[in-house]
């Protein structure tokens, strides 16, 4: 497959050293001499660091696909002097997705993990040098359709969209294969000895094969995440890796803390699911939810923050100080400060048979992966919120007709200005205002929807695609009553938080909450999940990055103190 993206970036992907950085990196790293045939880096190994090619050559070489088997690896790249290995998962300390040989004997210079660490974090040039060639290359790795990972599934399962979902969005590399419409199907459902009634099945790294995997599994399987923290306290702990949580991840680490985040599916919270956002500071052409939330990862791992995806937190334990979050089926994570960023989720219309058709037809977000799915066919927006706007707008892109459902009079309370003026100068969007959903029929997949104006009668339509973009419902249940909640169930803050509730949450500092303090000390909220939000992607930024100010003067407070649990809420 033509790799289209290398030929474009090849310079920034594999940039050669200068003398002077040589020998700036010759200082801190280790020189060892290689023999013709050598592994340096074994797929699936945690990566040692980075080898520097001071003589000879080295090859990385991508592994067959689980499909074809019969294949020996394949030459990405051929590194000569100058030259240096590693991609993101260098930084990250998760499995190779390469492997690494020594073709002509010589000598390299190895930069362990540590030392890499400290010259992307201090070492301007070089960290920038670093990081672009390490993201290009991440990026190269899954748009050159090379992995041992394989997907078997089938585009009518739901359970297959999800799978797919969280490969992708967690940037890794698979094979997908449809067992419905791939001719090379068939044959490796026998070769695995699996029915087409298992998929979706994953075929993993070494041949492991798992059916209808849960999330959890998939990443523990690929290595995805760092290893468990053990039993130590974190100054900050993050519930949730949406725009708030990684914000806040990038300055709590960037500034010395010990940073755990965790979230339930993958970084990027809704915004990781936007296909285009246009009012984001400082992108004029707009940048996908994956590709911001990508660099934002990149750059709170790079101060050392550690992310654990597919782990849920299920339960926040604030009676005892350090704080402790049971992760559902997974370890209990020790911080003595919290923040909850776990964000909101669109609600479920109330329509019969929605959730047997999720992944069949309805679906909650309109990235390109879903786009995909729909063909040129006519779809159906409901909502009349932002995110309708933007995924009406997206997919009338592709010259298919959109509908648009919203229950009110018109767009203009509920969208921003330059979306209602796309959607009226795009003739292929029709917008039905005083309008609902109220029918969804089909067998396997969505085959047909019934809407209703109001005063109207219902009328059905013969389409098989329905976006719902329809209001948020906070992620809070897992707070199990520590802090206290709106009416509609967001995390008070700060100057939101009466004295009657405050005595009620028995807060017994001589202070008051921060800004963006729970009626808990030490337990912050920022982005969606906190109750008076301004739900855009900024605000979420900038409110994770200011409650790290107040987690300093928190972790000061508490040291100040002795260390006390007794200035914890009782
Ligand atoms: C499709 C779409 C397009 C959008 N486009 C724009 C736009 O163009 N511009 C704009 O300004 N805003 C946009 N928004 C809104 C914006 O994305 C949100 O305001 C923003 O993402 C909120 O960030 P957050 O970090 O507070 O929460 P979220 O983005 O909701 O992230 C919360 C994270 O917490 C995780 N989580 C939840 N519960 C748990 C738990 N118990 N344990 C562990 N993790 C948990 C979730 O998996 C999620 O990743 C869009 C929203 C959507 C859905």
């Amino acid at each position: 497959m033509a790799n289209n993206l290398l030929e474009q970036r090849r310079a920034q992907m594999f940039p050669k050293l200068t003398s002077a950085q040589l020998a700036r990196l010759e200082r801190q790293g280790t020189r060892m001499q290689t023999r013709a045939g050598e592994i340096l880096v074994e797929l699936g190994d945690s990566p040692r660091g980075v080898f520097i090619v001071a003589a000879g050559s080295i090859e990385v070489l991508a592994p067959p696909t689980a499909a074809q088997a019969a294949s020996g690896y394949e030459l990405l790249y051929l590194l000569s002097p100058g030259d240096f290995t590693g991609e993101m998962g260098t930084l990250r300390g998760t499995p190779a997705l390469v492997r690494v040989r020594v073709r002509e004997a010589g000598a390299v210079l190895l930069i362990d993990a540590e030392q890499l660490r400290r010259i992307v974090q201090n070492d301007a040039e070089l960290s920038e040098l670093f990081m672009r060639a390490f993201i290009l290359r991440r990026m190269g790795v899954i748009e050159s359709g090379h992995s041992e990972v394989l997907l078997l599934g089938s585009d009518h399962s739901a359970d297959t969209l999800r799978l797919r979902e969280f490969l992708t969005r967690n940037a890794r590399p698979y094979v997908n294969i449809d067992v419905e419409h791939d001719a090379d199907a068939q044959a490796l459902l026998e070769r695995f000895h699996v029915q087409s009634e298992d998929v979706p099945v994953v075929i993993c790294r070494g041949g492991e094969l798992l059916k209808n995997p849960s999330n959890a599994v998939v990443a523990e399987c690929l290595g995805i995440n760092a290893p468990p923290a053990d039993d130590r306290v974190h100054d900050l702990l993050i519930i949730g890796a949406g725009p708030a949580g990684l914000a806040a991840a990038v300055y709590a680490a960037s500034e010395g803390l010990d940073v755990r985040i965790v979230d339930t599916f993958a970084p990027g919270g809704q915004a990781g699911t936007s296909s285009r956002i246009e009012n984001y500071l400082g992108f004029p052409t707009g940048i996908s939810g994956a590709a911001l939330a990508g660099r934002a990862l990149s750059q709170a791992q790079k101060f050392g923050a550690q992310l654990s995806v597919a782990w849920q937190a299920a339960r926040l334990k604030c009676d005892h100080w350090p704080y402790s979050v049971d992760m559902a089926d997974g370890p209990s994570i020790r911080s003595n400060a919290i923040l909850i960023a776990s964000g909101a989720q669109y609600r479920m219309p109330d329509v019969a048979n929605l959730s047997r058709f999720l992944g069949r037809g309805v679906y909650y977000a309109a990235t390109h992966l879903e786009a995909t799915l729909c063909a040129a066919e006519d779809v159906v927006v409901v909502g009349g919120g932002n995110s309708a706007g933007q995924a009406a707008v997206f997919l009338a892109g592709s010259r298919r007709h959109v509908h648009m459902l919203v229950r009110s009079d018109g767009l203009a309370e509920s969208m921003s200005q330059y979306l209602i003026r796309r959607i009226q100068d795009t003739p292929n969007i029709t917008l039905h205002t005083r309008t609902q959903l109220t029918a969804l029929e089909g067998s396997d997949r969505l085959e047909r929807v019934s809407w209703m104006p109001r005063n109207g009668e219902p009328v059905a339509h013969d389409l098989r695609h329905v976006f719902l973009m329809t209001g948020a419902q906070p992620h809070t249940r897992w707070l199990q009553g520590c802090v206290v909640l709106d009416d509609h169930g967001f995390v008070k803050t700060g100057p939101d938080l009466g004295k009657e509730q405050l005595a009620d949450a028995h807060w017994n500092l001589p202070r008051l909450p921060y800004l963006l303090e729970s009626s808990v000390p030490g337990v912050f909220a920022a982005g969606d999940v906190r109750a008076g939000s301004v739900k855009r992607i900024a605000s979420a930024v900038g409110e994770g990055s200011i409650c790290v100010q107040f987690v300093h003067r928190v972790l000061r407070e508490f040291a100040e103190a002795g260390n006390q649990p007794t200035i914890v809420a009782a």
